[in-house]
């Protein structure tokens, strides 16, 4: 079988989801082979919880100055062991580092480069759903060796134990002149919320909020069923939220198990980054919404008076389980 190198994303100690993810899908094209940029010893931490999800080797592609830059290591990285293995594929999620990361391999690699995948056959072919859903389109790289961009969400981790075997590259060194350095970093205001791109439940709020306090009900529910809080870009722009939040065509992608949106009349640009959800919940007043043809259970009512009776339900219903 052919070598599938998987981009790992990860935070020094543990392993994203939606690296999983790729792992999983990976395995239908052949081998996974993980590639880890890090600081030294980043590879071995991880490398057990790998191995544990498919990976049958993992590279490391370490360097005490790996953090300092953005995106240019993991290039490097995946260019040498692209030009080395001639791999299956590269797949990367489709995240804001690993969109960047892809687009610069394929130009160095000058490589077919097909993004945010939602779903991936033996044979390389590629579903992506575009145009804000109206298309589902599948695709096959013709030229090179295929870079996709895999949406977080779109495929099960699953575990699949094995040996994965360390390998240790050496790597060019970063051209400072072609890499933006970072200079300082400060941790964003996450909470103990887990990350929009990775949480199975996301609890959005839109215009219909109508101010910043009313994204209290939009978290009471968010908190109560374990989820992430998401945000409309009408929301956003008014200041309700703050933008990391934004989901859509110019924010987040998700793809989470439930999706509800609350207040969120369902512009195209909105779907765009959720409709690939498991479940859709929409609450709006409108009984006219075009968030409401796409959602599997939509409430016609005001969002003050049905989340939080949800909140409630849910709350109650966790303490009788
Ligand atoms: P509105 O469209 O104003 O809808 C508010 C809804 O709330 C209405 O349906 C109303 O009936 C309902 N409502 C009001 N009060 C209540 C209440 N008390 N209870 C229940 N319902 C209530 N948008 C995104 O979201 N993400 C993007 O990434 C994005 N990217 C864009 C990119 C481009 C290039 C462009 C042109 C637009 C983009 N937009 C994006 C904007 C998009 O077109 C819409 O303007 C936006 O999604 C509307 O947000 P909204 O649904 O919150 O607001």
């Amino acid at each position: 079988m052919p070598d599938v190198l998987v981009l790992v994303d990860h935070d020094g100690e543990r392993v994203s989801t939606s690296t999983y993810e790729l792992l999983a899908a990976a395995r239908r094209l052949g081998d996974p082979a993980a590639v880890v940029p890090g600081t030294p010893g980043t590879a071995a931490r991880l490398r057990e919880s790998l191995a544990r999800h498919g990976a049958t080797s993992v590279h490391a592609a370490e360097s005490a100055e790996a953090a300092e830059y953005l995106v240019t290591p993991a290039v490097d990285a995946l260019e040498l062991l692209a030009r080395e293995t001639a791999p299956a594929a590269v797949l990367v999620s489709a995240v804001t580092d690993g969109r960047e990361v892809a687009a610069r391999l394929a130009a160095r690699l000058d490589a077919g480069l097909l993004i945010d995948a939602v779903d991936l056959d033996s044979s390389g072919v590629v579903t992506q759903i575009v145009f804000g859903g109206s298309y589902t389109v599948r695709s096959r790289v013709t030229r090179g060796i295929p870079v996709i961009t895999v949406r977080p969400g779109a495929f099960e981790p699953d575990e699949h134990p094995g040996e994965a075997a360390l390998r240790t590259l050496t790597l060019p060194p970063v051209d400072p002149a072609a890499s933006a350095r970072v200079t300082a970093r400060r941790a964003a205001p996450a909470g103990d919320r887990p990350a929009l791109t990775e949480a199975p439940v996301v609890v959005s709020g839109g215009r219909g909020v109508a101010g910043a306090d009313g994204f209290e009900v939009v978290e009471e529910l968010a908190d109560a069923l374990g989820g992430a809080v998401g945000a409309s870009r009408a929301a956003v722009d008014a200041g309700y939220y703050p933008h990391q939040f934004q989901v859509g065509q110019t924010g987040q992608t998700v793809s989470p198990q439930l999706y509800i949106a609350l207040g969120i009349s369902g512009a195209i640009q909105h779907l765009a980054g959720m409709q690939t959800s498991r479940t859709i919940v929409a609450v709006n007043t409108d009984p006219e919404a075009p968030i409401l043809d796409l959602a599997d259970f939509g409430v016609v009512g005001d969002l003050f008076a049905v989340a939080p009776q949800l909140t409630r339900e849910v709350a109650a219903r966790r303490i009788a389980g």
